[in-house]
């Protein structure tokens, strides 16, 4: 049966400054290499998965590919012009859920926002997309989906010569705060307001101007970075044009989740100063959020009016997302309702992880099974703090539950995403179909323990690369 694809677009039909039409360049022989038919079936996407679609060699019937316009403070600097420069969104569906959501080809080919790129992108960082994707979706943490993965039967330079891909992602949008920063950098108000009324239909419709609006994204970035500190992940490139703003995580480049637990934890092989460590992204967030708040005063009656306000509510973000981690960190020690008292067992718990470098995951998980002794060097200390952790669990009798379902089993580990990656460049895809398999439950101890392993020495991945 051929592919059919329920389309229902409306980014197209935005003015046209916010887009450029393009259609995407056929590759040489495409091949499917992955297909999630569950999320084909919530957004009614029917028949065959066709790898000319999917590749952009033939456009599935009703997609109107474009490439969006936008721009970004990458590592605190403004670049003005970003866009979508090897990314077309094909189209829009309102899924079974009555949500509209993007569908959208990366690594399609060239467009007018490639400027020195080749508008492509290797099976490396594709496939890792898709399996870290899909791993965050099953933790229950927002994020775009993956829908397909598929070769193209070239090759494209990067260090040396590789294998290109095309991967096929859904989102909720892919509006990022680059987009708004994009028309307020050029003093563009009628797109910056086309866009806003856009975004508000489609986020937030509740919203009865740009403050509220703002503090709706605030709301659900906090919630999402707190989610991320909960699980060890670390984003790599937190700049404003990887900001969304649905609240999903989006852009998977050099985003890794950490072995062993240090707040400091840098993967990204781009991010020489720290910036986006693992623990920075809690205090980068508001930056972000700060150029978001600029972008949309111009939408005011009476901007200068409005600066206090939308000032108060960066400023409020601090402690809203400090409330999210510590409800997260919570979670994991077994406490649903966390009083101000908890901050300091859960930062004693974390500076002995710190102390004796132990993994992240697998420490949270013993909590569970009370084993988590092995995992920690400094014992007596150890022994210290559990002890008033079971006393504090007395007040909590849904504790085990919990913490069940706040301490996965297994996550994405960057040796065994990489191992995977090696395996696929050599054709062999058993390695992914196994690791999409473990990951997609991910609050269940595995049969295979190799995937809860944290690396041994030679297995070690320090840095991650973009793609
Ligand atoms: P990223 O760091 O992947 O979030 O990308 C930042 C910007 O660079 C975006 O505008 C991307 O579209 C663009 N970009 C990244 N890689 C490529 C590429 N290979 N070809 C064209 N544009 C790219
Ligand atoms: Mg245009
Ligand atoms: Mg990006």
């Amino acid at each position: 049966m051929t592919l059919h694809i329920p389309f229902d677009n409306s980014y197209v039909r935005l003015p046209a400054a916010l887009y450029s039409r393009v259609d995407p360049t056929p590759v040489k022989a495409p091949a499917l290499l992955a297909w999630n038919a569950a999320l084909a079936d919530e957004l009614g996407i029917a028949g065959t998965p066709d790898p000319a679609a999917f590749a952009g060699n033939a456009l599935p019937r009703g997609a109107e590919p474009l490439a969006q316009a936008y721009a970004g403070h990458q590592f605190g600097g403004f670049s003005p012009s970003l866009g979508d420069g090897r990314a077309l969104l094909l189209g829009e569906v309102v899924d079974r859920a009555g949500t509209r959501r993007d569908i959208q080809l990366k690594g399609s080919g060239l467009t007018p926002y490639s400027r020195a790129g080749d508008g492509r992108a290797w099976l490396g960082p594709v496939l890792r997309e898709y399996v870290v994707s899909e791993a965050m979706h099953a933790l229950g943490i927002p994020t775009t989906r993956a829908l397909a993965a598929v070769s193209t039967g070239e090759t494209i330079q990067r260090e040396t010569r590789l294998p290109g891909a095309i991967l096929t992602r859904v989102a909720t949008s892919h509006l990022r705060v680059g987009h708004f920063e994009y028309f307020a950098a050029r003093g563009d108000t009628e797109s910056l307001q086309a866009l806003f009324d856009y975004a508000v239909e489609r986020h937030d419709p509740a919203a009865s101007d740009p403050l509220a609006f703002l503090n709706g994204v605030i709301r659900r970035q906090s919630s999402l970075v707190a989610q991320w500190l909960g699980i060890g992940f670390i984003h790599g490139v937190m700049n404003t044009d990887n900001t969304s703003i649905s609240g999903e995580t989006i852009d998977y480049g050099p985003c890794a989740f950490m072995d062993g637990y240090h707040p400091q934890t840098v993967f990204s092989s781009i991010d020489q100063y720290g910036r986006y460590a693992f623990d920075n992204q809690s205090k980068v967030l508001p930056w972000n959020m700060a150029k978001l708040a600029s972008a949309l005063l111009p939408l005011m009656p009476d901007p200068d009016a409005a600066i206090a306000p939308f000032t108060d509510a960066v400023h409020a973000m601090p402690d809203l997302i400090e409330a999210d981690r510590l409800r997260a960190f919570a979670a994991k020690i077994g406490i649903a309702r966390p009083r101000a008292e908890d901050h300091a067992l859960i930062e004693e718990l974390l500076s002995l992880m710190q102390a004796g470098g132990s993994d992240f995951t697998n420490t949270f998980r013993a909590l569970l099974t009370d084993d988590a002794r092995d995992q920690i060097a400094d014992r007596a200390a150890f022994l210290d703090w559990t002890a008033r952790w079971h006393d504090r669990l007395a007040d909590e009798p849904g504790a085990p539950d919990l913490m069940a379902r706040s301490n996965p089993a297994v996550i994405p580990r960057n040796h065994l995403v990489e191992e995977m990656i090696q395996s696929a460049v050599a054709g062999d895809l058993d390695p992914f179909e196994r690791l999409m398999s473990t990951l997609a439950t991910p609050y269940q101890a595995p049969a295979d323990t190799s995937f809860t392993k944290p690396p041994t020495q030679d297995q070690v991945v320090t840095a991650t690369f973009c793609g």
